[in-house]
């Protein structure tokens, strides 16, 4: 009866941190105005493949189902949601969407990297410029604010920058350089912070060496837009002026927490202008979130001209980084317990534990008919107990028990029932 691979089962403690990250998601969506949908869980694997290509397959759930169509997994909701847009012409723009949910992906598991995860994500479509990717990471920023993750930097970039670069130092190649080495550029750019000098130089051992550490500098380069002139020429890169823009936009908006990273790439992926990634200052598993500017994504869902940027944060990894800050104690046990003095009293007991909790009072409630004394030991975590007993029971009144001190005092039914804040 075991489990397959990477798969797990969400037990109370991580499920209500799981739960805490969703109220304060939605809370922060609706500050800044993005709708909440959710795209199908189940895509045609050819639309998941209008991301990267047959590539992906290795990356996914896949299958064929019971009326032979090749279906998949969703492992984004980027990828349904941009369906969604593309398909729906009468939608106004800018569309402002955002998601929550379950996303699966073939990883190899390991801490903080599973089969079945959960992600948040918010995305713009429509013509975004500047101004919807400040906002975005303004969403980010404050998102971590209120999950009380200080330590979260967001790192932000621009693709051009990475392959202008990259054409610019290629011995020869000149500016129209394409194919493999570029695409292996830039994936040792994205990878120059994650792997060691020796690991990467024999890896893209058919780079010329010269080549390799100069992109790897190039990846180190990190700071405030007057930190990074002062290492690196800004005039020979493609779009500067546009990321120093967007940095400005998010000083105006008093977005402190982020970074100019030139080591941020994202992959291959479908991201087309400015990139972007979180990460929590103390947290070793990787980025908790990341996005950008991903308009080819829409034109191979037929719709170049609409433009889209978002970003997706996953939500375990945020548990990960906030630690003990995640058990908000929404899954604890009820402190307040409904006990019975004999089996005659079971029902008075359950009576009243049914209309306190129609007053919105969790309660707990033995369901076996035990003893008191099991009762009370079972209860012995809670703050108060409330014992429904023959004598009191007859003058409409129970035992309340203060669990911390065993003080006790008599209190009315009617009272309790039509004032239980004392309980709460
Ligand atoms: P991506 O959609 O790949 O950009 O991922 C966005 C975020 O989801 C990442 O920054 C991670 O926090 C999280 N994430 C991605 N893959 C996994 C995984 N296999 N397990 C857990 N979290 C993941």
């Amino acid at each position: 009866m075991e489990l397959p691979r990477g798969m797990k089962d969400f037990e109370t403690e991580e499920l209500s941190g799981i739960e805490l990250v969703r109220e304060r998601f939605v809370q922060t969506a609706r500050l800044f105005a993005f709708q909440l949908m959710e795209p199908s869980p189940i895509e045609s694997l050819s639309t998941l493949e209008a991301k990267s290509g047959p590539a992906i397959r290795k990356e996914i759930y896949h299958f064929r189902d019971k009326g032979d169509r090749d279906v998949a997994l969703r492992f984004d909701f980027t990828v349904g949601l941009a369906r969604y847009v593309s398909s729906r012409q009468s939608l106004r723009l800018p569309a402002k969407l955002g998601s929550f949910g379950g996303v699966f992906r073939y990883d190899e598991p390991q801490k903080g990297r599973y089969r079945f995860f959960h992600q948040w994500n918010v995305e713009i479509f429509g013509r975004p410029g500047i101004e919807s990717e400040a906002e975005i990471i303004e969403f980010a920023s404050r998102l971590y604010g209120s999950l009380g993750l200080d330590g979260v930097s967001i790192h932000i970039s621009h693709r051009r920058l990475a392959e202008s670069f990259i054409r610019n130092s290629y011995p020869h190649a000149g500016q129209g350089m394409q194919g493999e080495v570029f695409a292996d550029s830039l994936r040792l750019v994205d990878k120059a912070a994650k792997k060691s000098l020796g690991d990467l130089l024999k890896e893209y051992g058919h780079l010329p060496g010269e080549f390799v550490r100069g992109l790897l500098d190039f990846a180190s380069i990190r700071g405030t837009p007057e930190e990074v002139e002062a290492r690196i020429d800004t005039g020979t890169l493609d779009s500067w002026d546009y990321l120093v823009e967007l940095w400005d936009s998010l000083q105006n908006r008093s977005v402190k927490n982020i970074l100019i990273d030139f080591g941020v790439v994202r992959g291959l992926d479908y991201y087309s202008g400015t990139v972007f990634e979180a990460f929590d200052e103390k947290s070793k598993f990787g980025a908790l979130a990341g996005g950008g500017r991903y308009d080819s994504l829409m034109g191979a869902f037929g719709r170049p001209e609409m433009g889209a940027a978002g970003m997706a944060g996953g939500v375990e990894r945020t548990l990960l980084a906030m630690g003990e800050r995640a058990a908000d104690g929404r899954g604890a046990a009820p402190d307040v317990f409904v006990l019975y003095a004999n089996g005659q009293m079971q029902r008075h007991a359950a009576r009243l534990a049914s209309q306190l909790r129609a007053r919105g009072v969790p309660v707990g409630i033995d369901l076996a008919g035990r003893q008191l004394k099991k009762q009370i030991e079972s209860a012995s975590g809670a703050r108060l107990v409330i014992i429904v007993g023959q004598r009191e029971l007859a003058e409409g009144k129970v035992v309340l028990r203060n669990m911390a001190d065993g003080t006790e005092s008599q209190v009315g039914i009617d009272g309790l029932l039509d004032d239980p804040s004392g309980l709460l």
